[in-house]
């Protein structure tokens, strides 16, 4: 039987997660993202974007997702965070990828960034 939900019942949305015990920061679903997207082999216009600080080993991904919000994985943590504000306990930032088109997981399909991820740290989940 169908299932619709009523007014108040929470539904959750299909997301990219990132599990930073497994990023190496090899940049890949940045390139693959982009490839999907325009048919380019570039840094610039995915939906993901390897994040990368003037740090030994400090490395992560920034996703932009189709609410405006920010998936932000980094050593310390995965969190979600608001487009323009603050990302708490560094300086990541999340210009670059605020002027790319959102995640839309790749039309409904199978998401790239998940597939060519060499780590399997990329998923697909509820919020
Ligand atoms: S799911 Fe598709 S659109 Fe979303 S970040 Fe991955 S490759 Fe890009
Ligand atoms: S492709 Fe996977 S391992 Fe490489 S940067 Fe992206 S999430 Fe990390």
């Amino acid at each position: 039987m169908c299932h619709l939900p009523d007014m108040g019942e929470v539904v959750s949305v299909a997301q990219i997660h990132v599990d930073m015990s497994k990023c190496s920061g090899c940049g890949a679903c940045e390139v693959a993202c982009a490839f999907q997207r325009e048919g380019l082999f570039s840094t610039v216009r995915g939906s993901v974007m390897l994040h990368m600080e003037d740090r030994v080993d400090y490395f992560g991904i920034v996703l932009k997702r189709l609410d405006g919000s920010l998936l932000l994985g980094r050593p310390e943590g995965v969190e979600i965070v608001n487009p323009g504000g603050p990302a708490s306990g560094g300086a990541a930032t999340s210009k670059p990828v605020m002027l790319r088109q959102p995640c839309d997981l790749c039309g409904g399909g199978d998401p790239w960034c998940v597939t060519f991820c060499p780590r399997d740290a990329l998923s697909v989940g509820g919020d």
